[in-house]
């Protein structure tokens, strides 16, 4: 990525997102004028590859665009970013005729793609799910209900998983065009933070769609495959709310005297600082190697090669998410005290990202589940590994 291309995404947060946390926590209506405004910029969707028209910028680069946008405002980097995920299963498993309109318009119109994975009983055990899919003639029809599903009402096309009504072995990612007749959002969840996405319960009663609207391949394994783009991009957004955070600690620190000095001065909260600085490298920099793997991953796919499709979970982006989710959470928790009471008010942006944070630890994938993916594929007795 160009240093021009970073900048002018740093100049976005500054003045489009920068000063608006009231804006951003008050469940702003979707979609965001501001994303019409990363649009208008021509940098909505800035990872759509280049062969369908758009800046074609790696998950590498994507870290630090992300971590940019979340400096600004965590929801509106998730709902900005998330559309990655939608964008990695059509490209590599859609096929050419259903990927090439979608990534096209996410360029020219600045639109989302949702993906429905969770249900009230399953969340991370997708083997679970009761949403299912069942041919008729040349068509196939959905039914279910998903729990938590981001950017679905802006969205121009939704990407559900489903299970076979006939086979229920058999898995798949179906995508389903916004607008077809059966697709309700049932509601908007009041979250807790990261409230400049929008994220709903949706309900889908027999949805009926072109029996090519199938990815290719098994649904989990799709989604699988495809999460790593996500869940590197969610850790990303830890690294420019910890970077707020401490920008923040400074601004405070430098105006605040302690014991006939400036707080800045002082060597607990020097400590202090120099921890945050340090864990911020370290998520950053696992953020970053993560992205490299996978976007090897991606251009051998490209290619034509099959090792996205083999890969599945990559151990560094399991990393990412769950080093991320923790070492953010000791940034804001070491931030939440710094500002003394004034931290413990709503005039303080410090609440907002503490709120923020948890959705790191939380969404695609709590702590407990990355640690036992890691275990189940990655740790393995001395005699097998290699
Ligand atoms: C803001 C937000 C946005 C979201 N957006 C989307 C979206 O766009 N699309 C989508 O499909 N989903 C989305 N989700 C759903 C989200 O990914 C899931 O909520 C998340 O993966 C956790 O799953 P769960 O809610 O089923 O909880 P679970 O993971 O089932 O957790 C419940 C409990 O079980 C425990 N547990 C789980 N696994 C293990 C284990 N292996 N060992 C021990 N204990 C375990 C947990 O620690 C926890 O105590 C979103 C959620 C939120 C909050």
């Amino acid at each position: 990525m160009t240093a021009e291309l970073l900048a002018r995404v740093k100049d976005f947060a500054a003045t489009e997102l920068a000063g608006k946390d009231g804006h951003f926590d008050g469940l702003p209506e979707q979609p965001t004028v501001e994303a019409a405004r990363l649009h208008d910029l021509g940098l909505a969707n800035w990872w759509v590859p280049r062969q369908y028209g758009g800046l074609g910028l790696s998950v590498t680069d994507s870290v630090d665009v992300v971590s940019e946008l979340a400096y600004g405002d965590a929801g509106f980097a998730f709902g900005s970013f998330l559309p990655v995920l939608g964008g990695v299963m059509l490209q590599h498993f859609g096929g050419e005729e259903l990927a090439r309109p979608v990534l096209r318009s996410l360029v020219t119109e600045g639109g989302r793609i949702a993906v429905l994975g969770s249900e009230e009983e399953a969340g991370s055990e997708l083997v679970r799910i009761t949403t299912t899919f069942r041919a008729e003639g040349d068509r196939l029809l959905l039914s279910g209900d998903k729990y938590f599903s981001t950017n679905t009402d802006a969205a121009g096309l939704l990407l559900v998983l489903a299970r076979s009504a006939e086979d229920a072995a058999d898995f798949a990612v179906i995508a389903v065009p916004r607008d077809t007749p059966g697709v309700e959002i049932v509601e908007r969840w009041d979250l807790l933070g990261v409230r400049g996405a929008g994220t709903y319960r949706v309900r889908l009663a027999d949805c009926a769609v072109p029996a090519t609207h199938r990815l290719q391949g098994s649904g989990l394994r799709i989604l699988e495959a495809s999460l790593n783009a996500s869940r590197i991009l969610i850790a990303a957004c830890a690294v420019g709310i910890a970077r707020r955070v401490r920008d923040l600690a400074m601004d405070y620190a430098a105006g605040k005297r302690l014991r006939g000095a400036p707080l800045t001065e002082n060597a607990v909260f020097a400590a202090k600082l120099g921890q945050m600085e340090t864990l911020i490298d370290v998520m950053r920099n696992q953020c970053r190697a993560a992205a490299a793997e996978f976007d090897a991953l991606l251009d051998t796919a490209a290619a034509g090669g099959t090792g996205l499709h083999r890969a599945g979970t990559l151990r560094s982006a399991l990393a990412a998410k769950l080093f991320c989710g923790q070492a953010g959470w000791e940034v804001v928790s070491t931030g939440s005290e710094l500002f003394g009471g004034l931290g413990y008010t709503q005039d303080h942006p410090i609440g907002k990202l503490v709120r923020d944070m948890r959705y790191v630890a939380i969404v695609e994938g709590g702590e407990d589940i990355m640690r036992d993916l890691v275990y189940a594929r990655y740790v393995v007795p001395a005699r097998k590994r290699r």
